[in-house]
C-alpha cells in the first residue's frame, strides 16, 4: 500500500502501542500494558468524545437513575498518571499493515510498533421502507430527494423517499440507535424537548429491553416489535421470556412478537408512525432501533482493500476479527479484542463473537499484557448477562437453549413458579452445567457460574441443582474445597 498519509506526530516518532478504542477492551489493554511496560509511549485513538465511559450504564443514564459524571469510568488523571495519550474524535479509516501506520479520515497516520484494534460493534440497521406521510406537502423537498437518492431500488417509486439504512437514518428525526452515550444524549434531548410520552423500540433483545427499561422509568409507555416469537431469545426460553412480557403487559405495556416494521411514515423527516408487518399502523414519534449489535469490521475491511485473502497483509475475518489465544491476529504485532474480535468460545468449543462487557475487559487485559511482550492465554469465555426489568432481577449465562442437533445427553432441570415470577432453569450436557436462567432469585449464580466455568461434574448433585435453597452446601466435596477454604474450616 502507498504511504502517502501525514505522520501525525513526525515520521520519526513512532508509537510504542496504538490502541483504536477508548472502551471496555481499550482502556483494560492500556492499563495492562502500563503493568509490564511503564515507559513505552502509548495512544489511545477514538471518534468518540468521551473519557472512557460505562457502556451498560447509558440506559440507566437515560431513565435518570446515574448523572453524566457517574457514567465515567476513568477520569482526566487515570490517562496521565499512566502516561497514556488520548486522542478524542480520531476516526480511524484504515490502516497501512506494510508502513505500520494507522490512517485517519483527515489522512493523517500515527506509526505504531504493536496495534491493536478495539474498535467494538456497531448497530444493525434494518431496511425499511420510509415514505413520507401522505397529507404532507414535502414530498419533493431537498431531504426528501436526498434519502430517496439513498436508495436505487426505492428510487423506482417516486412514492417512497428512501429507506432506513446505516448511511442515512440520523437523518430522520425521531428515530435512533442505542449503543453509545451520544445515543443516550440525543435520546434524552429529544424526549425532553417534545414531551415524549409514548414511544417503540425495534427488537427486545438486550438493548432493545434495557433501553424500554429506562423508558418506562421515565413514565413513557412502551411498543416492543419483535421478530422472534418471545423477547430476549437469544438468552431467555419462552417461560422466562413469559414472565417479563406479562409484568410489562401489565404495566400497560405492548409487546408484538413474530412481527416487525414494514414501513416508517415521516413528515418532513420526522417520525410519525410506522406499519407493522400484522398490517397495523402505530402512531410514534419516538423508535429506537435495537435489532442487534455486530463486530464493527469496517477498519479492516477498508485495509483488507485489494490485497488478496492468501497475501501475508491481510487481515483474517470471520463474522469478526480472528484471533488466537494471545488476541493476536493474523498480521504480525496486531492484536484485537473485544466486540469487534471473534475468539474461544468455552461453552461450546466453537469461535464466536461474544459482545459483553465483562469479556471484552479481560481480552483486552490479555491482548495489552502480550502487546508488551507477556505471556497471557485467553481460555475463552461465554456469554453471560444480567438484566433487571421492572424491578425483576434476571440472569442468564451460557446456552440456555440447547440446539436440537447437540449431540451428548442433555437434561433440563425446570423450576417455573409465574405467579411468583420466578423460574430457575439447568441446561446440564453429559452431567456438566452449560447454561442457567434465574429469574427473581438470582443470588446463586456466581455459584453456577463456577459449576460452569470448572466444568464440574455434578451428577451428584443434580436433584438440588434447581431447588430454591441450592448453595455451597450441596455442591460436590471436591469441589466445595476450592470454594471454602480456611483455618477450622472442615469440607
Ligand atoms: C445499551 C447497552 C447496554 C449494554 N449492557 C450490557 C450489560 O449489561 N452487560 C454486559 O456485559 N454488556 C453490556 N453491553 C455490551 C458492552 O457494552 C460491550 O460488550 C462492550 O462495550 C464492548 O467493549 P469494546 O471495548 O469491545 O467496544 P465498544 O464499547 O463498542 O468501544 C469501541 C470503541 O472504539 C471506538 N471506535 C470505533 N470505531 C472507531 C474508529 N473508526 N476510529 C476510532 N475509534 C473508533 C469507539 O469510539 C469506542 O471508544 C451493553 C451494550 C449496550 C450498547
Amino acid at each position: 500500500m502507498e504511504n502517502k498519509s501525514k505522520l501525525y506526530e513526525g515520521k520519526n516518532n513512532i508509537f510504542d502501542y496504538i490502541i483504536i478504542g477508548n472502551s471496555a477492551a481499550g482502556l483494560s489493554a492500556a492499563s495492562s500494558i502500563r503493568t509490564i511496560d511503564k515507559n513505552g509511549s502509548i495512544v489511545v485513538l477514538t471518534n468518540e468524545n468521551y473519557l472512557n465511559y460505562s457502556k451498560p450504564l447509558i440506559t440507566y443514564y437515560l431513565a435518570g437513575r446515574i448523572k453524566l459524571k457517574d457514567i465515567y469510568f476513568k477520569n482526566e488523571d487515570f490517562y496521565k498518571e499512566n502516561n497514556i495519550l488520548l486522542k478524542k474524535d480520531t476516526n480511524i479509516l484504515k490502516i497501512d499493515y506494510a508502513n505500520k501506520q494507522v490512517i485517519t479520515d483527515k489522512n493523517t497516520g500515527f506509526a505504531y510498533r504493536k496495534l491493536l484494534l478495539a474498535n467494538g460493534g456497531i448497530p444493525i440497521i434494518p431496511k425499511i421502507r420510509v415514505s413520507e406521510s401522505s397529507d404532507s406537502p414535502s414530498i419533493n423537498s431537498e431531504r426528501f430527494k436526498e434519502h430517496a437518492e439513498n436508495n436505487a431500488d426505492v428510487n423506482k417509486n417516486k412514492s417512497i423517499p428512501g429507506s432506513l439504512d446505516n448511511s442515512n437514518f440520523k437523518n430522520f428525526t425521531g428515530i435512533f440507535t442505542f449503543t453509545c452515550l451520544k445515543d443516550a444524549e440525543k435520546v434524552k434531548d429529544y424526549i425532553t424537548k417534545n414531551n415524549i410520552t409514548e414511544a417503540a423500540v425495534l427488537g427486545g433483545g438486550l438493548i432493545g429491553l434495557k433501553s424500554a427499561e429506562a423508558l418506562l422509568e421515565l413514565g413513557i409507555k412502551v411498543k416492543i416489535i419483535e421478530l422472534s416469537d418471545r423477547i430476549l431469545s437469544a438468552s431467555f426460553d419462552k417461560q422466562a421470556s413469559s414472565i417479563i412480557e406479562n409484568e410489562l403487559e401489565n404495566k400497560g405495556n405492548r409487546i408484538y412478537t413474530q412481527n416487525t416494521i414494514n414501513q416508517i411514515f415521516v413528515k418532513n423527516g420526522s417520525l410519525e408512525s410506522f406499519q407493522l408487518k400484522s398490517g397495523e399502523i402505530i402512531k410514534s414519534r419516538l423508535l429506537i432501533v435495537a435489532v442487534g449489535v455486530i463486530p464493527d469490521l469496517s477498519i479492516a475491511e477498508n485495509s483488507n482493500n485489494n490485497i488478496k485473502k492468501n497475501e501475508p497483509g491481510y487481515l483474517k475475518l470471520n463474522r469478526g476479527i480472528l484471533v488466537d489465544e494471545h488476541m493476536q491476529t493474523s498480521i504480525k504485532d496486531v492484536f484485537a479484542a473485544g466486540d469487534v474480535a471473534e475468539s474461544f468460545n468455552f461453552v461450546t468449543g466453537d469461535k464466536s463473537n461474544i459482545a459483553i462487557w465483562p469479556l471484552a475487559v479481560r481480552q483486552g487485559d490479555i491482548a495489552g499484557a502480550n502487546m508488551a511482550g507477556g505471556n497471557k492465554i485467553y481460555d475463552g469465555g461465554y456469554f453471560m448477562n444480567s438484566v433487571e426489568i421492572l424491578n425483576i432481577p434476571t440472569i442468564s449465562i451460557g446456552i440456555t437453549n440447547a440446539p436440537d442437533d447437540m449431540e451428548g445427553n442433555i437434561e433440563i432441570m425446570k423450576d417455573y413458579k409465574p405467579e411468583k415470577r420466578y423460574y430457575r432453569k439447568i441446561v446440564i450436557h453429559n452431567n456438566k452445567i452449560i447454561g442457567i436462567i434465574l429469574v427473581e432469585n438470582i443470588d446463586r449464580a456466581g455459584i453456577y457460574n463456577g459449576l460452569i466455568r470448572n466444568k464440574i461434574d455434578i451428577s451428584n448433585i443434580k436433584d438440588n441443582l434447581v431447588k430454591e435453597d441450592f448453595g455451597i452446601i450441596q455442591l460436590p466435596s471436591d469441589y466445595k474445597k476450592h470454594l471454602v477454604v480456611g483455618d477450622g474450616i472442615e469440607v
